[in-house]
C-alpha cells in the first residue's frame, strides 16, 4: 500500500465481505469495489477516511444471470442483488463517496451504461449518477484536474446522447457522438 502510494498509484480492493472491506480500509486502500457485505460501521469508516465505493451493481446482476438463473424482469432478484442494493443505499445514507465502475468484462463490453441505470433504480438521482461516472471517477483516479468535467484546460473527452440523461438516465445508452482527446470518434 505504502509503496503504491509512494509511486503515486491508487489502490483498489475488490472486496465482498464486511471483514475483507474493513481490513482493506484499515490498510489504506483508495476504493472498495463490490462491497456487498458492508456494514454501517465499515461504510462510516470509509466515509470518514475518504475511501470511495464502487458498487458494481450490474456485475452482481450478471452473476445472477450466469449462475443463479436470474432473468431480468421475470424472476425475483438474487440474494446477492438484494445485498448489493442494501449496501448501495446504506453507503449513500452515511455519506460514502460513490464512484461508478463496472467490472465490465464480467459482462459484455458496451453494456457499461447499465451501471448508471442501476444506480438510479436503487435510489440515486440521475444527475448524481452522472457525476459519479465523470467528475467523481476522475477525482478518485487522481485525474480530477484534467478529466471528468467540461472546463478550459481539461482533456476534450466528450460524449453526447439522444435525450436528457438528467431526466431519464437510460439516455446514457443512446450515444450519438464521442470526442476523445479532441478527435471526433463517433458522429451522427
Ligand atoms: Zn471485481
Amino acid at each position: 500500500m505504502n509503496t503504491a502510494h509512494d509511486l503515486g498509484r491508487k489502490v483498489a480492493a475488490h472486496a465482498m465481505s464486511d471483514e475483507g472491506m474493513r481490513r482493506a480500509v484499515v490498510a489504506g486502500v483508495d476504493t472498495i469495489e463490490h462491497g456487498l457485505g458492508g456494514s454501517e460501521a465499515t461504510f462510516r469508516m470509509m466515509a470518514s477516511k475518504g475511501v470511495a465505493y464502487v458498487p458494481t451493481l450490474t456485475q452482481v446482476e450478471y452473476y445472477g444471470i450466469y449462475f443463479d438463473h436470474y432473468v431480468p424482469g421475470k424472476t425475483p432478484p438474487t440474494a446477492e442483488m438484494i445485498d448489493s442494493e442494501r449496501a448501495f443505499r446504506l453507503a449513500r445514507s452515511v455519506g460514502v463517496t460513490i464512484a461508478s465502475g463496472s467490472d465490465v468484462g464480467v459482462y459484455p463490453h458496451g453494456e457499461n451504461g447499465r451501471e448508471l441505470i442501476e444506480m438510479v433504480r436503487y435510489g440515486m438521482p440521475a444527475p448524481d449518477a452522472l457525476i459519479a461516472a465523470t467528475a467523481t471517477d476522475a477525482a478518485v483516479l487522481g485525474e480530477g484536474e484534467r478529466l471528468g468535467r467540461i472546463r478550459p484546460g481539461f482533456l476534450a473527452d466528450l460524449a453526447a446522447v439522444t435525450g436528457d440523461p438528467t431526466v431519464d438516465i437510460a439516455a446514457v445508452r443512446k450515444v450519438v457522438f464521442v470526442m476523445k482527446d479532441g478527435q471526433v470518434a463517433v458522429t451522427p
